[in-house]
């Protein structure tokens, strides 16, 4: 017989957004990786406050499906995120996994022979030169097909975050002063990664999304050890912002 979860009732509080709720935390331990689908819940309600408070200001949100000028962006992507990001296309069916590694091999590729991923050309170039380069190169997501995402309900918090209010054909430049996104205080992305480095030891920084794999290969699969849910809980939230949880 499955052994009764322990309920809780969480309050969480940010400078964007706040939430309360019930969870029933399993009582066998759990990885931080197994938190991923609810920091993405959150990532999605974020999103939905956002473009709310954008509408009551005669805002609109002008992202939709078959717009994907963002997915030729160096996405980011937290250290537990990337880990998840190899697991699943571990997962997937062939032809389809060798399809979806050979795309992120051959857009890493791209981006290192243009000295945007390491070396001596990318240590020097800045933040924005970086991203305006690889921009350039339009190398598509290895997840983007017919401009859609495949992974749609497991895309990166990054890809989650990211809304504008300007017009879509704005994002296919390079002009900060056509687009509009909409602003955040909070990025969970960055919150994930530190609790990835406090619970796990992984680093803090984030990582494009197309070295998921190449960096995953890279760690010690021990590294991810389960823990107690609701210590992990606590520390995922204290990432986030004010918390209380109620046993
Ligand atoms: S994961 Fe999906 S939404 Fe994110 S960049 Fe790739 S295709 Fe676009």
């Amino acid at each position: 017989m499955e052994a009764p979860g322990r309920k809780v009732a969480i309050s969480l509080d940010t400078d964007d957004w706040s939430l309360r709720s019930n969870l029933t935390l399993p009582a066998e331990p759990m990885s931080l990786l197994d938190w991923l689908p609810f920091v993405q819940a959150l990532g999605t309600y974020a999103s939905r406050a956002a473009a709310d408070g954008a509408r009551e200001a005669g805002r609109r949100v002008s992202c939709a499906a078959g717009c994907a000028a963002c997915c030729r962006h160096m996405a980011p992507v937290s250290p537990p995120e990337a880990l998840a990001l190899a697991r699943l296309v571990e997962s997937l069916p062939e032809p389809r996994r060798s399809e979806v590694r050979a795309r992120f091999a051959a857009a890493v590729a791209r981006a290192r022979d243009a000295g945007l991923l390491d070396g001596a050309a990318a240590a020097t170039r800045s933040r924005e030169e970086q991203s305006r380069a690889y921009f350039n190169l339009q190398i598509a997501c290895p997840f983007l097909d017919n401009e859609l995402c495949s992974i749609h309900d497991a895309r990166p918090l990054a890809c989650r975050e990211y809304l504008v209010t300007s017009p879509p054909e704005a994002c296919a430049t390079l002009d900060e002063a056509r687009v509009s996104p909409l602003p955040t205080r909070v990025n969970l992305m960055e919150s994930l990664a530190r609790a990835g480095a406090r619970t796990l030891g992984l680093p803090a920084a984030a990582i494009p999304l197309i070295l998921s794999l190449e960096w995953s290969k890279t760690l010690d699969p021990a590294r991810d050890r389960p823990g107690d849910p609701l210590e992990m809980l606590r520390v995922l939230l204290g990432e986030i912002g004010e918390f209380r949880v109620e046993t």
